[in-house]
């Protein structure tokens, strides 16, 4: 896999459009990571908390690791050393746990809440009404050790472009409202290897890229 021309080649067509990319390096191992970090690209995503903790391990520290996947309460204190962003939040439990987790390690840590906008059920994330309560003041008045600075979504697993835009849409039009309210709102996360042209159209301002870098995965976890 010619990883780093793949790298290069999303770049540009991002270019001076402020969108950030992520590459999705969940499954691949440390030296295909490795070649993207030799030429400069730090900005790796994970899906599964000890495959995170590992690749933290053993590669350099001046990486930015974000969490991408479904987090369970009990494996946050695993990342909360490290970890850039969280894109999956999905519940309020799981944010006062990162809380508690973040002030352990006097951090601050930055968090994105994911938004349901799939159709079928199978993709996780909370409804705007709770995306809503959740930024509620009175919800962060015991929250200093987080900072949610923005929205990640996934559109339905469907090749109906017309779908999948909407899907979109609909994110970016909710993200234009809270981010207009709380300052702190600035990223919104959407958009991987198959949609991410349409999501950037959409209003992506973030887009989580795996196998247009790395190839296919084995397993497709
Ligand atoms: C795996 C994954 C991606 C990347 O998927 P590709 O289709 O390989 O680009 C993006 N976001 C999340 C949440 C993922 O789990």
């Amino acid at each position: 896999m010619p990883i780093v021309e793949n790298i290069r080649f999303i770049e540009q067509e991002i270019e001076g459009k402020n969108v950030t990319l992520i590459a999705v390096s969940k499954t691949k191992p440390v030296e295909m990571l490795m070649e993207a970090y030799n030429v400069g690209f730090k900005r790796f995503g994970e899906n599964y908390v000890q495959e995170l903790v590992e690749k933290y391990e053993t590669m350099p520290k001046d990486i930015e690791w974000h969490f991408i996947g479904h987090l369970q309460s009990n494996k946050v204190k695993y990342i909360a050393p490290f970890v850039s962003l969280i894109h999956s939040v999905d519940s309020f439990k799981l944010l006062q746990e990162i809380n508690k987790q973040a002030a352990k390690n006097n951090r601050i840590i930055d968090c994105l809440l994911q938004i349901y906008i799939a159709e079928e059920d199978t993709k996780s994330g909370m409804t705007e009404l709770e995306c809503l309560e959740i930024l509620e003041p009175e919800n962060f008045k015991n929250l200093p050790n987080i900072r949610i600075v923005g929205l990640m979504g996934m559109t339905t697993l469907t090749d109906d472009e017309t779908q999948i835009r909407k899907e979109f849409a609909k994110l970016k039009v909710f993200y234009s409202t809270l981010s207009a309210k709380y300052s702190t709102i600035k990223i919104l996360s959407m958009g991987m290897s198959g949609d991410y042209a349409i999501a950037i159209e959409e209003g992506s301002s973030m887009i989580r890229v795996g196998s247009k870098i790395f190839g296919n995965r084995i397993y497709n976890k």
